[in-house]
């Protein structure tokens, strides 16, 4: 499968990894739109959080047990968002489910 997300979890593109196991990978965002801007991704593919089913929903609980470590760890004491865009109108650009973390400065609401 052609899908850029499934290469960085398996390696073969490189990428800045902050952490992994053997359930999902963190690494940075190519194009960071916050001081902290981390991507959470399932090493498994997931198409968008539209495919989550009973089957596969333990790993958005998992995603999000990382998702709190990463955000002390980078020193996100005072709040941080934790974004999934789905499909068009979400503006989801990758067809593999992830996460954005982001934090390090005022977050506006709602997002445009
Ligand atoms: P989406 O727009 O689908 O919610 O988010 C996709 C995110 O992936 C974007 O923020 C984009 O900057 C990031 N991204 C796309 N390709 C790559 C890549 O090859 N490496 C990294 N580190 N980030 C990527
Ligand atoms: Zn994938």
């Amino acid at each position: 499968m052609d899908c850029v997300f499934c290469k960085i979890a398996s390696g073969e593109i490189p990428s800045t990894r902050v952490y992994e196991d053997e359930l999902c990978v963190a690494f940075k965002d190519l194009e960071p739109q916050a001081p902290v801007h981390i991507l959470i991704i399932p090493r498994e593919h997931i198409a968008s959080a539209a495919e989550i089913t009973p089957a596969n929903s333990s790993i958005v609980a998992h995603i999000f047990e990382v998702a709190a470590k990463l955000a002390k760890e980078n020193g996100l004491a005072k709040g941080w968002r934790i974004v999934s865009n789905v499909g068009e109108d979400g503006g989801q650009s990758v067809k593999h489910l992830h996460f954005h973390l982001l934090g390090g400065r005022s977050m506006a609401w709602p997002p445009g």
